[in-house]
């Protein structure tokens, strides 16, 4: 039944197909199965065999979003993220899953399964801390971004990678809902009444902003300088305390390095708004305020570090090697991230795409409050990207919308 055409598994069917086309479980394995995607493009079944107490992750595309079945999507982006996890794990070990099977006619990857770990929006909504993250986080940007570029890989072989990452569909998703939807009155949006006014003058009634927003996405669409990620939010990201691994990389494809970094840093911000208008307790709100600081300052400083240091001992395209290049190269790095944490600010706000940090503030004043301080800081990212040099930079955006 698995062999010759696709259809979206059962739960039952899950465990047929694990006993039938994978050699993971033991022939006499007691299995459970549960689907346990809460995304919103595909279907996540966690197996359990009781009997000898292993247990493993299949993870199959669907030929709709959940979302909204107005986007059709070829289920074969599921290829792309089995290919990307295989790259990923060989580029930044121990920080992305380990896959073990890809099937092209079931659209299907079985890997391992982290239920051990936390989702770190989750993590971070229920005010967790992660003191390693930064340091986990930039490691796997730096393997991921830098070593992917033509800084790094013969440049035949970048450009095979180009090919074989072209992700037209799902970069067609980001470049409707990140650059295109939130910036005007789009009637996908899905504004907050709170929000609406300060969205319509801030926003989609400033041509400043939209001029700004065009040219950021005709770089996301004409810049193939690193293999990103492509969805790197708190909700890709698996944390406990002493480890951090990156899932669900659907959208990767070569863009501008910055994409990546900039999205982690949005939200952080989205973090930080929960923190500061949920939690009662003075004293805890300021702890958990000022981890979150500290964790966006260390993330783009030790980027930086990292960056550098792997630059100066990897890079093989020789014209990288001329006094002044790298620095100017990472400024441009920082420069695309601001913007990146800018874009990904305003449209999950505005757009189809909400986040639970925000949309779970209660208080109708508190969310408007929220959702304004997350605006007018993607705006200064956006508009003033240039001068973002430092994780201090970052940081004094929010101390300048609050
Ligand atoms: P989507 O592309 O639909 O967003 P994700 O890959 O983000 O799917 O997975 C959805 C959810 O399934 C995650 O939030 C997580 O709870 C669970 N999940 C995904 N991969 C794993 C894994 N390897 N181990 C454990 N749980 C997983
Ligand atoms: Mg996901
Ligand atoms: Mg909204
Ligand atoms: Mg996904």
């Amino acid at each position: 039944v698995f062999t010759s055409a696709y259809f979206t598994m059962t739960e039952q069917e899950a465990v047929e197909y694990a006993k039938t086309r994978l050699n993971f479980f033991a022939p006499d394995a007691d299995l459970e199965c549960r689907e346990i995607g809460d995304g919103n493009l595909n279907y996540v079944f966690k197996l359990t065999d009781h009997k000898y107490h292993k247990s493993l992750i299949i993870k199959q595309a669907g030929p709709v979003a959940r979302i909204s079945d107005e986007f059709k999507l070829s289920p074969d982006r599921n290829r792309i993220e089995y290919e990307i996890l295989d790259l990923q794990n060989k580029l930044a070990p121990g920080f992305v899953p380990k896959v073990f099977n890809y099937d092209p006619i079931m659209n299907c990857t079985a890997m391992e399964d982290l239920s051990d770990y936390t989702i770190m929006r989750t993590a971070l909504m229920q005010h967790k801390k992660f003191p390693l993250f930064a340091d986990h986080i930039t490691t796997f940007m730096v393997n991921t971004l830098l070593l992917t570029s033509d800084v790094v890989l013969v440049h035949k072989e970048k450009k095979e990678l180009v090919q074989k990452f072209t992700n037209p569909e799902l970069c067609g998703i980001s470049e409707d809902l990140v650059f295109t939807e939130p910036f005007y009155d789009c009637p996908r949006n899905e504004v907050f009444e709170g929000t609406r006014e300060f969205a319509k003058k801030e926003i989609w009634e400033d041509s400043k902003m939209q001029l700004e927003t065009a040219k950021l996405k005709f770089d996301f669409m004409n810049h193939a300088q690193s293999l990103l990620h492509g969805d790197l939010h708190t909700g890709s990201i698996f944390v406990k305390e002493d480890s951090t691994k990156v899932i669900d990389p659907e959208f990767a494809f070569y863009g501008p390095a910055g994409y990546d970094v900039g999205n982690v840093i949005a939200n952080l911000i989205f973090a930080y708004v929960n923190a500061k208008y949920t939690i009662s307790e003075d004293e805890s709100r300021a702890d958990q305020l000022g981890y979150l600081k500290n964790t966006m300052e260390d993330i783009i400083d030790l980027f930086k570090k990292k960056f550098l240091q792997a630059w100066d001992e990897k890079a093989t395209e020789q014209t990288a090697r001329y006094e002044g290049f790298k620095e100017y190269y990472l400024d441009t790095v920082l420069r695309d991230t601001a913007a990146a944490a800018g874009l990904e600010l305003c449209r999950r706000i505005i757009g189809l795409a909400s986040v639970k940090d925000v949309t779970s503030i209660e208080e109708y004043s508190s969310r408007a409050a929220a959702e304004k301080i997350c605006l007018s800081a993607g705006k200064m990212f956006i508009m003033d990207r240039e001068s973002f040099k430092s994780g201090a930079d970052f940081v004094r955006v929010l101390g300048d919308c609050e």
